[in-house]
Formats: C-alpha cells, structure tokens, sequence
C-alpha cells in the first residue's frame, strides 16, 4: 500500500485535528500506510520517532478537539536546502514519498520548494553515499497535497480555511460578552482581532456583531478617517446607542500604511474636547485560536482530508502539487503555486497601495 504521512504546520487552528483523522483513516481504508509527522517540519528534519505510523484508534476523538494534537513549529532548519535533505534522507527511510500538509501559505510555499527539489535531493543523498541508488529508486517523485488551515482566511482560491469559522464564532461570543457590559455603563470598546495581513475576521465579526466601525488592512479608511469615524459613531450615538464597538484587524492601517492601533482609536473617542466617551481597549489574543472546532470546521476538515488522500492516489509525476479548496460549498483542487501567488499578490497590492486590486483579489474565485 501507499505509505501517506501528514503534517500540520505553521500557527494552529481548530480542525487540524479532524483533517489528520481524516487523512489518517481514508490512507488506511485505502489499503495504505499512514504516518504522522509531529511538530511540523522540524518533526520531519529530526526523523526518528517524529515520523510516527499512526493506526485507526490513534485519531479517535480528534475531531472536536482543538488546535493540533500532532503539535505544530516554526523550523528554520528547513528554510535551508541542508534541513531539506535531512527532511528527505528521513522520509526515504520510511519508505514515504507523499506528504500531506495542513498549514498557511508559508507552510504551503515550503511544501512546494520541497517537492520541486525532489529528485535533486534524492540525486544528492545517493552522491552523497546516504542513500543506495536502490533506495530511492522507486520515490523519484515526491506527492505533496496541502490543506489550508489558517483561522485568518487568509488564502486566494477557497471560501473559507480550516479553522476561520470556529474563530469567527470564538471572537463573536466575546463581543458578546463586552457588548452587555459595554451597554450597561455607555462605554466604548476597541476591540482587536487577529488577521496580520487579512481583514476577513475583523470584517465579519463586525458585520456579525453590529460593529461601528471596523478597520482591516485590505480596504484602509479615508485620509481624514479620524473625523469619519467621530461623526459617525456621534450619529450612532444621537441615534440612542448606549454602546460603541470599534473592530481593528492586528494589520489595519491608513491609506498611506501607517498603523492604525487600537490605542490610537481610543486616545480619538476619549478625548475631552470630543465624543469623551469612557473606552476600553480589549485585544483578545489567543482565545481566538482555541478550543472546540465547529460544526463547519470538523466537516471542512475532513471533506478535505478525504480529497486530500485521493489527490495522492490519483497524482501522477506530472500533475502539479494540488491544494484542496472549497469553492461555492465544492470541495475542489487546484494547483497549490497558483493560489500562493494569488495570495502573494494581493499582499504585493497592499504594500503597493493599490486597494482596490487588493479587494478583487480577495474576491477572485
Ligand atoms: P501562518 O499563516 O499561521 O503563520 P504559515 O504556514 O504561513 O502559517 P510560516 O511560519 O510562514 O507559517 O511557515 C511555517 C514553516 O514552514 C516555517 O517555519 C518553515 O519551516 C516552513 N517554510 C515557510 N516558508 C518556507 C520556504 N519559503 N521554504 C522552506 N520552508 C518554508
């Protein structure tokens, strides 16, 4: 049978674990061998136990479980082509030459160096006496899939990312919270929320929550946004609102790039001469990563999974590295170096200034 390993690397998100169950028990229903490789790719640089073979009752209850029970790292070791063939040497000897890797697009983008650099690397460990030519023999094509788990939705080419609804959910039941207390005092609160380079978290827990004001990295607000902001939540506030909720993406910033910090909002609707509004800033961190998947996450993830493993089964040495997406509720593949590009672009477009063709980016497909 075909030896399967999966990986989950880069930040964690809820239903990495329901994607290795996935692919886990669809490689063993298929007659395969399945492998886990932990914390990331430094577990596939250090070999050994890291790489372990995974059975069916491995993986029980990994479907609501949170974060990723395989661990996740950064790995510098193998940003260099030296950790990369290592990484390689210790798949070989497990006799594995497909790879299934949930992660960002940074995880993604190493997936897919790695396997352009394959059969150059099986070439070296066989120079290099590592390897007998008999050994690499039959793994002259390295199969990568990858599955985006990100909670930002931060990939161009899927609807949505494994992970960014439990999120969502996570950040909205916290607006909740200071809703009721923001309410009952008339207060304001800056709320910021993950979303370095995508504003897809704050956009809809904005949208989701009634927010005031919302500012993420793809759409900056107006040159004289100060003032906007002020009139409007004034209005909002003639209007009969007791509460003030303003939304700022971790990446927000002006038209001309400058940050825009949640510290920076509430110096604007406290000051005396202004709005005087009593504001809190609430950055809520890491809850937003954690706990239970929802219901969307754990089918995301293993719908995924499932076409992940066939994505291996079905490749073939010229077929290029697929990335599983959900396209208008489909699950689909596409080729994993269009959509990082995609991506790559709309980043490119930010830093350009070119807003507009940072949002149809995010839009496209
Ligand atoms: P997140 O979006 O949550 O940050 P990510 O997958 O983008 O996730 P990164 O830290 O960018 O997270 O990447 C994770 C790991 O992938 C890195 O620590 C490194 O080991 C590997 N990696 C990233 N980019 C490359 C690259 N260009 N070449 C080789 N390996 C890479």
């Amino acid at each position: 049978g075909k030896r399967i390993a999966v990986m989950t690397s880069g930040g964690d998100s809820p239903g990495m674990s329901g994607a290795v169950r996935a692919v886990v028990r669809l490689t063993l229903a298929s007659g395969g061998i399945s492998y886990a490789v932990y914390e990331g790719y430094q577990g596939l640089v250090d070999g050994g136990d890291m790489i372990k073979e995974m059975r069916w009752e491995d993986v029980r209850g990994w479907l609501s479980a949170g974060g990723t029970l395989i661990g996740t790292a950064r790995c510098m070791a193998f940003m260099e082509r030296a950790g990369r063939l290592t990484a390689a040497n210790n798949m070989i000897e497990k006799g594995i030459d497909a790879l299934i890797i949930c992660g960002g697009d940074g995880s993604l983008t190493g997936a897919d160096k790695f396997r352009a650099e394959w059969p150059s690397l099986m070439d070296e460990l066989v120079s290099t006496g590592r390897r007998k030519k008999h050994e690499v023999e039959h793994h002259r094509h390295l199969n990568i899939v990858g599955l985006v788990g990100s909670i930002d939705n931060d990939l161009s080419g899927t609807d949505a990312t494994i992970g960014c609804y439990s999120s969502l959910e996570r950040i909205c039941q916290s607006i909740d919270c200071i809703d009721a207390t923001a309410f009952s005092h008339k207060r304001a609160f800056v709320i910021e929320v993950m979303g370095r380079h995508c504003g897809w978290l704050a956009l809809m827990a904005g949208v989701s929550c009634g927010a005031d004001f919302i500012f993420c990295p793809e759409n900056p607000p107006s040159d004289n946004w100060q003032e906007d902001m002020c009139s409007i939540i004034k209005k909002h506030r003639e209007m009969g609102k007791r509460k003030t909720i303003v939304v700022v993406a971790e990446g927000a910033h002006d038209r001309q790039l400058n940050a825009i910090s949640p510290n920076m909002v509430k110096d604007l609707l406290s000051k005396k001469d202004g709005l005087a509004l009593d504001t809190r800033v609430t950055t809520l961190g890491h809850v937003q990563r954690g706990g239970s998947p929802c219901a969307y996450d754990r089918m995301l993830a293993t719908l995924q999974g499932v076409e992940a493993v066939k994505a291996v089964l079905d490749s073939t040495p010229d077929t290029p590295s697929p990335v599983i997406c959900m396209v208008e509720n489909k699950i689909v593949r596409k080729p994993l170096v269009d959509a990082i590009a995609k991506t790559k672009e709309v980043a490119a477009n930010i830093a350009r200034k070119d807003f507009d063709a940072a949002l149809k980016g995010r839009d496209a497909e």
